[in-house]
């Protein structure tokens, strides 16, 4: 006996529950189970506050807590109904590491949470011997408690569309907060008033800060950025235009029919030229040397990255690129159409020059989420797991 209450004393020290008590340890096959009883026989009314030990009965729940050595560990936790003599009300006590009606605990949910943002659900319900709908339901239950529903100050948001699926034509918007590099909204929508109604939602002084709104050159963002952020310029991301230009220029890769076939040649043509070692250099000039329109066309995109390496102000930036079109016009058609329509907030970046790495990363880390998720179940649930990611 006395043995025992030793033990006990010491499992309830590793589980680490104030105010519990440890009555047995049973173990079965893989799993442990603990029974529960509380070390105060008196809890506080949760209307009035004050104390009652009128027991009206009790009902034991099975609850899932962590591991303990990688054994599954199960609380026995008997949920007390007090009656308050003064409210005249039945209640049923309130424990801080469970929430009502949950089967896990608190510490338990937040563990599986961290686990599927590190990994997946699928992953974690293999690993955890749990259903699919208990993983995400937990997903769920945790993400809900710690959600911000306003966003705070954002100065500089980026607007940006990503494919529901891989090769999909669905397209969904990602809101993001390109200071903090963080995700701060995803809308199941490409359509203006879709976006704008969401959007909205955030209070006025919330959308009047934001002083920058950084897009794409597809959507039709413009007006919808005027009648949610009326104090936002509209900069056109560096990272789409550059790719705009790269997209054309391995287009015109593709036309050239080489008679020796270089290996890596298209990612040759995209590198900046001086990230190139002497070697990447010399195989350059291999493929540059079988095409002269190749050659010019790869000379204007260095040129043109060159522009936004070195100008300092917007007008200058204008005369710049205005120089440039008119050079590239005759081998970057479907480039030079698209940037000229785009000239003035393709220009306003370099008011103050945001940096093109934050909305590519943001990007390429929900593609990453996408392939290791293996699909979600509806829109809510995608939207659920990228915020996730970035909180
Ligand atoms: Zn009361």
């Amino acid at each position: 006996m006395q043995a025992d209450l030793k033990m006990n004393f010491f499992v309830e020290d590793l589980i680490n529950l104030p105010k519990v008590r440890v009555r047995s340890v049973v173990r079965e096959r893989e799993a442990i189970f603990l029974q529960l009883g509380f070390r105060e026989e008196e809890v506080a009314c949760p209307h009035c506050g004050k104390k009652t030990g009128e027991l009206n009965q009790t009902r034991t729940v099975r609850v899932r807590d962590l591991p303990i050595s990688g054994q599954l560990v199960y609380l026995q936790i008997p949920r007390r109904q007090f009656y308050c003599k003064k409210c005249q009300q039945y209640f049923t006590e309130e424990l801080d590491f469970i929430e009502t009606g949950r089967r896990f605990t608190r510490r338990y949910e937040e563990y599986i949470y961290e686990r599927v943002i590190a990994s997946s659900v699928e992953q974690v319900k293999r690993e955890e011997d749990l259903s699919w709908h208990q993983v995400n339901g937990i997903h769920q239950q945790v993400y809900e408690r710690k959600k911000k529903v306003n966003w705070g100050q954002v100065k500089r948001l980026g607007l940006d569309e990503i494919a529901k699926h891989k090769g999909h034509k669905k397209f969904v918007t990602v809101v993001s907060d390109l200071e903090k590099g963080e995700l701060i909204e995803v809308i199941d929508s490409h359509q203006q008033e879709e976006i704008a109604e969401v959007l909205l939602q955030q209070p006025l002084e919330v959308r009047e800060a934001v002083e920058e709104v950084s897009v794409d050159m597809w959507g039709g963002f413009p007006k919808l950025i005027e009648k949610v952020f009326p104090n936002a310029q509209i900069v056109v991301d560096r990272f789409h235009v550059m790719k705009a230009v790269n997209d054309n220029l391995n287009k015109i890769r593709k036309q050239v029919k080489f008679k020796i076939k270089i290996k890596g040649a298209k990612w040759l043509l995209l590198k900046n030229q001086k990230d190139l070692k002497e070697e990447g250099l010399e195989k350059l000039e291999a493929v540059l040397k079988q095409s002269k329109r190749l050659r010019k066309a790869y000379q204007l995109k260095e040129d043109f990255r060159e522009i936004y390496e070195t100008t300092q102000d917007p007008e200058s930036g204008k005369n710049k690129f205005k120089e440039w079109l008119c050079k590239a016009q005759s081998i970057y058609g479907d480039a030079v159409k698209t940037i000229r329509n785009h000239l003035n907030t393709i220009c306003n970046y370099f008011l103050s020059r945001t940096t093109n790495g934050v909305m590519e990363g943001i990007n390429n880390r929900l593609k990453l989420i996408k392939r290791q998720a293996y699909g979600f179940i509806n829109f809510e649930n995608m939207r659920m797991r990228f915020l996730s990611c970035f909180t």
